[in-house]
């Protein structure tokens, strides 16, 4: 009996230790590009061997970074040094660092045992949110918007303190990379900081809690996640078919036409049609039920610090880009009033230096006329990237929740003109379905907006 007992958890141990990819000896590099040679060839190598990018060629004079096999390391640094690429080791052993970020145990019924000085696997994140809304029966509501591929609930938390004036709506998206794990430690911080502002002293904070209703999903893609933590720690997508859709290249707004791939090993597979995940199937359901109301779209990714504006598929800054970039420039100074943190403020091709397509807070924009939508690439600019350690999680989330609490200040904020047409929107998939008789009605500053919409598809 006893025998058997070892050897099912020898067994146990090896099955893990089996599935678990580990990064030992895996070099973390990055690279400059200075010329359109240098670019290709740091654009080619990521097949030739096996690069896994953490962050994309984009132009000339944009940082590149990605890990290396040690087995392909001498081979690939030989054909740089032929091409004349510069390459430089940020990190020796990959492995050693994500050793590091410590994940911890929420313990039931005790909120304060979640602390965002570790990370949380997905149902210790959900059982601390089914705590909270325990914890605040008539403020915080948890509901499944919908299931993933591997059957995981997709949860939103939605907080309405007592006393909102219910002016508009703030939805706030997590997780939906499933390697940027601060991205959904921040969001569960930003709930923690909305439902605890009733007694905050700071009063802006205090003011903004009572102002909006929020619907935060902090875990988008839990599938994925839940990988990271048992399977592939540098694991981006969703788990379908085992090969994986990214979900922020999914969604029906110019969809498939640039900064994706169409082959389904790719990081940046967008799937074989715009909505074909469940993931961006129950995301745009959820934005569409509150689009008549809906002032703020903010998505949290990691990393490179950047403060990511509509529209990712272009280069132009179309609509009320200026007025936007002036909000996040202000919640900018207030970021780095904090810990000296600098955040660069602009278009997907502005700050990360390449355009992206079927991106969430891009379609939600096109779709509803949002006037707000912000993507955050939180912390940091690249010595640890992915590997951010838990020590970083709770000044990420103080320093972010500054600009947050900036951003969603509605003093002094002036009314963004809303255009009566779509113009030439790229809106696909989904979206006729969404607006009924070509007319949305929303609220905006206390204001009902109703809006004529011109659809091209
Ligand atoms: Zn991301």
């Amino acid at each position: 009996m006893r025998f058997e007992i070892l050897s099912f958890l020898f067994f146990f141990l090896l099955k893990n230790h089996v599935a678990s990819k580990r990064y030992t000896n895996y070099t973390l590099f990055r690279s400059v590009p200075l010329n359109s040679i240098q670019l290709d060839f740091l654009r080619t190598m990521g097949k030739a061997y096996r690069v896994n990018y953490w962050r994309e060629p984009g132009v000339i004079n944009k940082t590149v970074e990605f890990t290396v096999a040690p087995e392909d390391k001498e081979v690939l640094l030989k054909a740089a040094e032929q091409n004349n690429v510069d390459v430089t080791t940020i990190m020796e052993d990959v492995q050693q660092a994500f050793d590091k970020q410590t994940v911890a145990t929420y313990i039931r019924r005790r909120l304060s045992t979640f602390d965002w000085q570790n990370y949380y696997r997905l149902r210790d994140i959900y059982v601390w949110l089914k705590d909270l809304a325990a914890a605040h029966p008539e403020e915080v509501v948890i509901q499944s918007i919908g299931k993933t591929f591997e059957g995981r609930h997709i949860l939103a938390c939605k907080v309405n303190l007592k006393g909102t004036r219910k002016r508009s709506t703030v939805i706030v998206e997590g997780g939906i990379h499933a390697r940027e794990w601060v991205g959904a430690a921040f969001v569960t911080f930003f709930i923690h900081q909305i439902v605890n502002s009733p007694s905050s002293k700071n009063l802006a904070l205090k003011m903004i809690g009572s102002t909006y209703e929020f619907v935060f999903i902090p875990v988008t893609n839990p599938d994925g996640y839940e990988y990271t933590h048992t399977t592939d720690r540098l694991w981006r997508k969703n788990r379908v078919n085992r090969h994986g859709v990214d979900i922020n290249r999914n969604f029906g707004i110019a969809f498939g036409t640039v900064g994706v791939s169409f082959d389904k090993d790719d990081e940046i597979y967008c799937g074989h049609s715009a909505f074909s995940e469940k993931e961006s199937q129950a995301m745009a359901k959820i934005i569409n039920s509150y689009s008549s109301t809906l002032e703020y779209y903010l998505a949290f990714h990691s990393y490179g610090q950047y403060m990511i504006l509509p529209y990712a598929h272009s280069q132009k800054h179309q609509e009320n880009f200026d007025e936007v970039a002036r909000i996040c420039q202000t919640a900018n100074n207030k970021i780095k009033h904090r810990y000296g943190t600098i955040y660069t403020v602009g278009t997907a091709y502005d700050t990360v230096g390449y355009s992206t397509s079927g991106v969430s807070g891009c379609w939600t924009k096109a779709s509803f006329r949002t006037p707000y939508v912000i993507t955050f690439e939180l912390r940091d600019s690249g010595r640890h990237g992915f590997a951010l350690p838990p020590s970083q999680i709770m000044p990420t989330c103080l320093e972010t929740m500054d600009g947050v609490v900036s951003i969603l200040n509605p003093k002094g904020k002036k009314l963004s003109k809303i255009q009566s047409s779509y113009g030439e929107s790229v809106v696909t998939g989904t979206a006729s379905a969404f607006i009924v008789n070509n007319t949305s009605i929303r609220m905006f500053n206390g204001i009902v907006i109703i809006t004529l919409l011109k659809m091209h598809f």
